[in-house]
């Protein structure tokens, strides 16, 4: 019999496909018809500046240090006195990003300092090679007007304005880049702690460990 139910195999396999047509479709229309993102949504980084154009990267390490897939390089290096790049000491003067090996938790958006590293709602970044994959200063800075670069002309798969979106970049850019959020304090790192009250517990907790030093 097994003849048999080898012959039958395809014929069941097909069964199940033609069960499958007279059901809801529940794939969509992409990229002809693309989901609204949630308003927190992970998706490329940028590199932000402040009002006056200087860059808010300050070269300090912190997000490729605290970046789980080890996929930030960055380099600081000294300002020069007479031109700054940023406010203060130094500024990333090497900075790239691995997005083949990001898996965009946004710790480097939680570890900045500066606010100076923020995600957006694009996500279309297929490659042909490998190289390509990797985002350079280049790339993820800010244009001083606040208007976003990307290393792929828009088209159908790409809509450039998703990098306008998302979570800290209105008010990273805002002065320069969209008039409608001048002035607006719209940012607010990836977790949306700012405004939100201590944790219950958190004062009673600090100053337990401070005595906890002390007696030790
Ligand atoms: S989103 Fe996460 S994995 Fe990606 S660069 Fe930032 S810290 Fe690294
Ligand atoms: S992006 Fe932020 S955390 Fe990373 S080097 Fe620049 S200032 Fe430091």
């Amino acid at each position: 019999m097994s003849w048999f139910a080898d012959l039958l195999g395809p014929f069941r396999g097909f069964a199940v496909t033609a069960r499958q047509l007279r059901k809801e479709r529940v794939t969509r229309k992409y990229p002809a018809e693309k989901r609204v993102k949630p308003e927190r949504f992970h998706g490329r980084h940028v590199l932000n500046r402040y009002a006056d154009g200087m860059e808010k990267c300050i070269g300090c390490e912190l997000c490729a240090g605290v970046c789980p897939a080890s996929c930030i390089y960055v380099r600081g290096a000294d300002n020069p006195v007479d031109a700054p790049v940023s406010p203060g000491e130094r500024f990333g003067f090497v900075y790239e990003i691995n997005m083949l090996r990001c898996i965009f938790c946004a710790m480097c958006v939680e570890a900045c300092p500066t606010e100076a590293i923020t995600m957006t709602h694009l996500f279309e970044m297929s490659v042909t090679d490998r190289d390509d994959a990797i985002y350079t200063k280049s790339e993820l800075l800010v244009d001083p007007d606040g208007t976003p670069n990307h290393p792929q002309p828009e088209s159908p798969l790409i809509d450039l304005n998703e990098l306008r979106l998302g979570d800290g970049w209105m008010e990273a850019t805002s002065p320069a880049g969209r008039a409608e959020y001048t002035d607006v304090v719209a940012w607010s790192p990836s977790a949306r702690k700012v405004n939100q009250p201590s944790e219950s517990g958190g004062d009673e907790t600090v100053d337990a460990a401070r005595e906890g030093d002390t007696d030790g």
